[in-house]
């Protein structure tokens, strides 16, 4: 492999019902920053159907070009001709750097793409950084169980490749007078490209919570006692028009389900405002939601880690602290 040959940063842009998911647009905001260090072009790849209208929304995030491959068979994801589509791109336009979200999609996607063209992946960044002395790809990721930060490089291949949270990076501001061009690529799939046919898409119905939107989260640990205790923070969130989150250790005690779940191996989050009830701050739950623009910490030991990344530090009891908070907060609307 001539790794020179290769050049440019590809984003792999993901779509839901024909909707453009939050995660690509952050890529491409990252994207843009890596491309602009290497002074190559971001290339964003769109796979779907009927969605000539949306690349142009790709452009305004950061995309110096747009490849959109377009057919009925893209409409709904399946692994087989995502693989190829994406696979065939790469290797026909060889781009340096190739980035997915870590969704259920990009998780079931890049591995195999990394398979088929033979390159290595880097799952679950929490940064990326370009080496100034060489221009490899710096993908950071935490490891053993999040105890140590691992930087990890694929110097012999290329592209390189990796996965990213969501929530991890910031997207650009919408820009409407970015330029770009828009390219139709054409793939081909056949029968023997499939082994399985969706017949149907069948929605779990449940409460739809996405606690990564939330501009205001009351996020509660083990210290809120029991499960009923929840609805004190619900009733703080309602007043801050904001969502309840949780810990793992909440979460595994079945007081919460896991949609709720901010860490490691949670949620990434970046409200304006976070409120931790209860946390002890281990580092697993402190790598979802350190990001966040401004930490309140409630804990009744002064010594609990999350007052190490709080802006602000009260230390008491949950069950007085919050109902006062409340209170408070209602004198003020009045
Ligand atoms: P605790 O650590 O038990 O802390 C409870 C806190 O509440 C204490 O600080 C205590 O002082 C305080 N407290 C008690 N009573 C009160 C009161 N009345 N008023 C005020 N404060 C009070 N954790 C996550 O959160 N998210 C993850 O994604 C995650 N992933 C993990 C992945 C791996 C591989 C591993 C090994 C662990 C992971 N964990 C994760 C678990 C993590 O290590 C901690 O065990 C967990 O975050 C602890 O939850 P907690 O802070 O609610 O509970």
């Amino acid at each position: 492999m001539n790794i020179n040959e290769y050049k440019g940063v590809v984003v792999f842009v993901e779509q839901r019902e024909g909707m453009i998911s939050k995660v690509s647009l952050e890529l491409l905001g990252k994207g843009r920053e890596l491309a602009d260090n290497l002074g190559e072009k971001m290339t964003a790849v769109l796979i779907g159907y009927d969605m000539m209208d949306k690349t142009k929304e790709l452009i305004y995030y950061g995309a110096d070009k747009v490849i959109y491959a377009d057919d009925k068979i893209f409409e709904v994801y399946m692994t087989e001709p995502y693989t190829k589509a994406m696979s065939t791109i790469i290797n026909d336009r060889k781009p340096e750097i190739v980035l997915f979200g870590a969704t259920a999609i990009g998780r079931d996607l890049a591995p195999r793409i990394s398979a088929r063209i033979h390159t290595g992946l880097t799952a679950d960044c929490t940064s990326l950084e370009i080496d100034e002395e060489n221009n490899n790809l710096l993908m950071t990721r935490p490891a053993f169980g999040g105890n140590i930060l691992a930087t990890i490089i694929c110097p012999n291949y290329r592209p390189q490749m990796s996965t990213v949270r969501p929530g991890v990076m910031q997207k650009l501001e919408k820009d409407t007078s970015r330029a770009g061009e828009v390219e139709q690529y054409k793939i081909d799939i056949n029968e023997s490209d499939m082994t399985y046919k969706i017949l149907e898409v069948v929605k779990e119905e449940k409460e739809k919570i996405n606690i990564e939107d939330a501009n205001v989260l009351v996020s509660g640990g083990r210290g809120i006692g029991k499960a009923d205790n929840f609805t004190i923070l619900k009733e703080l969130a309602k007043e801050l028009k904001g969502q309840v989150s949780a810990s793992r250790a909440v979460v595994d005690a079945g007081w919460i389900n896991k949609d709720h779940q901010v860490g490691q191996t949670g949620k990434t989050v970046r409200p304006g405002l976070y409120f931790a009830c209860g946390i002890s701050g281990a580092i697993q739950h402190l790598a979802g939601m350190e990001e966040s623009d401004f930490i309140i910490a409630i804990n009744k030991d002064s010594e609990a880690p999350i007052f190490e990344v709080a802006d602000l530090g009260i230390v008491g009891d949950v069950h007085k602290v919050i109902p006062e908070l409340i209170n408070q907060l209602k004198i003020v609307k009045e």
